[in-house]
Formats: C-alpha cells, sequence, structure tokens
C-alpha cells in the first residue's frame, strides 16, 4: 500500500506543525511518500520580495534564512543539526546566487523559480526532523525527482506520462527500500529543465501529480480543516463537514473556488480511481472526507457552495449571432490566444458573454478589438462579479429546485447576471455582483444545507 501523503503550508508552518506532520507521517501504514508546501506565509513572502529585487535581496535572504534555521534549530540536536545545515547551506547558496543573476532575472520563468524556493526548505526541515524521530527519509525537489511541467510561466501543468517515467528511475527505489521521500510540491520542471509553478496552492495538485506518476493506493492532503465543508469556513462559521463526496463533486467545487483543494487536483487521481482524503494535521483523530468514485445519494439540497470572485462578463453583440457560428468560432479563437481560463459562456440571438478573470479582461479587449469592426456592434464588460457554484444531489433533478435558489438569491437582494445549468451534472452555477455573493452564500446555506429535499418540496 502505497499513501502519498501531502501537508500544506500551515501544516508544515512551525515547529509545533513540523512535529505533528512528523508524528503523522510515522504513524501512516505502508509505505509513504510526502509532498509538503512552503511554511506558511513563505511564498507571499517570496513573491513580495520578487517584484522589488534586486533592492530586496539581503532583506530576502536575512528572513528566509532565520526562519528556516530557527524552525530546525527548535527541532534537531547539535548533531542532527549539523547535518541539516550541510543541506541547507547548499541550497541556500543556490537561492543566493538566484537572486544576484541578473540574467536570470530577465528569464520569463524567473518568477517561477523564486517563488517556488520556499518549498525546497519545508521538505528539507521535514525531512531531517522524521530522521531525528527515527525514520529512514530523504529530500527531494521536483528537479531530483523528475516532475515534469509544460506551459506558461507561473500556470504550469504536468506532463504525467513523462513524470510517471522518470519518477519510476528516481523515487520508486527509495520507496522499495523503506525511505519516506519529502519531495518540494508546487512546481515542476519544464522541458529547458526550469522551474514552473502550477499556480498558487499547487502543492495539492503536485500531491495529486506524484499520486498518479507512484500508482498510489490513496492520497491524503493534510491541512487546517477537518475536511471538505459546506462553505469555505471563513464565510460561513457554521459549515460542516462532508463525509463522502464523488470526483466530480469535488472537481467542480475546487474549480469554482473552494479553495481547500487547488483547482486541478482532482483529474490526475481520477484517472488513476486513487480515493484522496481531506485531512486535518491539527486534529488528526478526524477521519477527514473520503472523495472517491462512489456516493451514496443523499437528500439534501445543497451539500456544499463555492465562490469565486474577481470575474468579469465579457458581452459581444453582433447581429444574429446565432445564426454565425464561425463568428462565435473567431471571437473565442482569439480569446483563445491568450491562454485564460473561460468559466462560463452563455449566448443570445444576438450575444454572446464569456465569464473569465477581472486581470483577463485588458488581454482579451485588446485581441477583439482586431477582430473585424464590421462583425461586431458593442462589447460590454461588466466587472466584479462573483460565480456561486452550488453542489447538491437533487438540484438538478427535482422540479423546482432551481426556483427555490434563485429566490433565496432574490433575498439577498442579488441580481443574478449569468447562470449555467446543465453543463454540468453535478452543479448549478450562476453569477452575481461580488458585492452581494457573501450574503447570497450564507443565505443559500443557512436555508438548505442537511435541508432534505423530500420535506421541501
Ligand atoms: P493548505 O495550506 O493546507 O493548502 P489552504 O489555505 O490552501 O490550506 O486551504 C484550506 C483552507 O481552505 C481552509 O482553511 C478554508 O478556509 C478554505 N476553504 C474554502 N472552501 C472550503 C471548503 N469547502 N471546505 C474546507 N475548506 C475550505
Ligand atoms: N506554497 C505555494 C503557495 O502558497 C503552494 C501551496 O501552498 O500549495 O501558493
Ligand atoms: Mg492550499
Amino acid at each position: 500500500m502505497i499513501t502519498v501523503m501531502k501537508f500544506g503550508g500551515t501544516s508544515v508552518g512551525s515547529p509545533e506543525a513540523l512535529q505533528r506532520a512528523a508524528k503523522i507521517i510515522m504513524d501512516g501504514a505502508g509505505s509513504k511518500i510526502v509532498v509538503a508546501s512552503a511554511m506558511s506565509g513563505i511564498t507571499n513572502f517570496l513573491v513580495k520580495g520578487a517584484e522589488s529585487l534586486p533592492d530586496s535581496r539581503n532583506n530576502i535572504i536575512g528572513e528566509f534564512e532565520k526562519k528556516h534555521v530557527d524552525a530546525a534549530g527548535q527541532l534537531l540536536n547539535g548533531e542532527q543539526m549539523a547535518e541539516f545545515m550541510k543541506e541547507f547551506n547548499i541550497r541556500m547558496k543556490n537561492f543566493g546566487d538566484l537572486l544576484e543573476d541578473e540574467a536570470a532575472a530577465k528569464d520569463p520563468y524567473f518568477k517561477d523559480n523564486i517563488t517556488s524556493q520556499g518549498e525546497r526548505f519545508s521538505t528539507l526541515i521535514l525531512s531531517h526532523a522524521l530522521r531525528a524521530a527515527g525514520a529512514r527519509s530523504v529530500a527531494l525537489t521536483s528537479e531530483d525527482c523528475g516532475i515534469c511541467a509544460e506551459g506558461s510561466p507561473l500556470s504550469g501543468s504536468a506532463d504525467l506520462q513523462r513524470t510517471e517515467s522518470i519518477m519510476a528511475m528516481k523515487v520508486k527505489p527509495y520507496v522499495d527500500d523503506g525511505v519516506i521521500p519529502i519531495i518540494t510540491g508546487f512546481y515542476g520542471i519544464n522541458g529547458d529543465g526550469r522551474p514552473l509553478t502550477f499556480g498558487r496552492g499547487g502543492s495539492d495538485y503536485s500531491a495529486a501529480v506524484v499520486a498518479n506518476a507512484m500508482n498510489a493506493d490513496l492520497l491524503e492532503i493534510w491541512t487546517d480543516v477537518d475536511g471538505f465543508m459546506s462553505a469555505d469556513p471563513r464565510i460561513i462559521p457554521d459549515a460542516v463537514k462532508i463525509d463522502e463526496m464523488n470526483f466530480g463533486e469535488a472537481a467542480e467545487l475546487a474549480y469554482f473556488g473552494a479553495k481547500v483543494l487547488h483547482p486541478r487536483t482532482i483529474e490526475p487521481v481520477r484517472m488513476k480511481h486513487i480515493p484522496l482524503k481531506v485531512r486535518n494535521s491539527f486534529n488528526p483523530e478526524e477521519p477527514g472526507t473520503i472523495i472517491h468514485h462512489l456516493r451514496k445519494p443523499k437528500d439534501d439540497l445543497l451539500r456544499s457552495v463555492a465562490l469565486k470572485t474577481d470575474l468579469s462578463i465579457i458581452s459581444i453583440s453582433s447581429a444574429e449571432i446565432a445564426f454565425h457560428p464561425e463568428m462565435v468560432a473567431r471571437i473565442i479563437e482569439k480569446i483563445a490566444e491568450n491562454e485564460v481560463v473561460i468559466y462560463s459562456i452563455s449566448t443570445s440571438l444576438s450575444t454572446v458573454a464569456f465569464l473569465v478573470h477581472n486581470n483577463d479582461v485588458k488581454s482579451i479587449l485588446s485581441k477583439l478589438n482586431t477582430l473585424d469592426p464590421e462583425d461586431i456592434e458593442r462589447i460590454d464588460v461588466k466587472s466584479d462579479m462573483a460565480l456561486v457554484c452550488a453542489v447538491g444531489d437533487n438540484l438538478l433533478s427535482k422540479c423546482g429546485v432551481s426556483a427555490e435558489i434563485f429566490t433565496a438569491v432574490k433575498e439577498a437582494r442579488a441580481n443574478v447576471a449569468m447562470i449555467s445549468e446543465g453543463a454540468s451534472d453535478v452543479s448549478l452555477n450562476f453569477v452575481v455582483p461580488m458585492s452581494r455573493a457573501t450574503d447570497v452564500v450564507k443565505i443559500l446555506h443557512s436555508k438548505y444545507v442537511g435541508s432534505g429535499s423530500d420535506e421541501r418540496l
């Protein structure tokens, strides 16, 4: 039995957290492979520092070094610390050199390289903490393991096939030998051997990629909440934990804003039928949420609701566009040139509307402006919108459920700007202004989570 265990930033964010993580790993059954995020706060610190290089160099090095050496110092005794410092100094020297390298700073993947540094050090401490506790462990970077990535800076995707064949050579021998590899999350290596990150929160995806590559039996995502909840507990303090979900539900919710899993975590494990558990490293007694292929149907109207903010609707009007699919194709081609994510599309007789991130609007408009002006009557943009993703067994199958949901939305005094129902077989998605979105989630949650649909309808 092989379990891939992923520890997020807060789960390795302090000496106490690292110690808890080490105990969870040692207590786990069978062979274990660990993927870890940077210590909490470190990636944000690096993102910010990278903005003001070279001036920020000394500050970055000083604070970064102190945080990691202090944490290690509290976990390791004199001899263990000396061993740790040997590896630490090599990694720190490489990092210091990178921050001084003017040619590297011009590379489009420079920010990927800087922001992924935290993972190289959290994994080193965790591996040494395990050794100090008597386990055999090795800290491996994504370079060491051959986690292969492709795509644009800051938004890479894994090359699953190549990763699988390289990891079989570089990582499997350790596992077979009873050594616990502690692997850097968040980034892979592109075709030129340069670090390429998987987007913020990407260590969940890294862990799913490792689980896929190593044909694991289970992926455990250890985080700071009891499991996948009925809503973001920061918005809904009385959100409840969901015991069991299927891959489709979790994938939709993660994609549309449930931050507990990186949007792309599900696919690599779903492909190989590897179950995923979301568990709390601060409360390891709690069994968490299991996400797998099966699910017993429940009669709740709403099981979980997610919110994706900072979106814009770009509406393109053109006479009878519905009768000109080639026109729609040209518009989509233009938008695709920017490699942006389109969260929803809706059409009417003379309008086609796209839901995209606020940050992508400018570049999309500049592409759309290259279309023949004869073809386009008008382009409108509504910014600061939010997409609400509601998942529940009976949402799409029971008559009258949408009416109930939209009545609740009306109570939150929100205008629905776009709806997507039926595109997914598990979720009902709609767009409201960001200013009303939290109220919409609160009302939906208080009315329908845990409510049996049969009693209601
Ligand atoms: P990690 O550092 O372990 O990756 P994250 O902060 O990325 O942790 O994700 C965990 C956080 O996700 C939780 O603390 C919670 O605030 C947030 N979250 C958002 N939606 C959900 C949800 N549906 N269920 C659980 N947590 C959620
Ligand atoms: N450290 C990275 C981030 O903060 C990746 C992760 O934590 O998943 O985005
Ligand atoms: Mg995360």
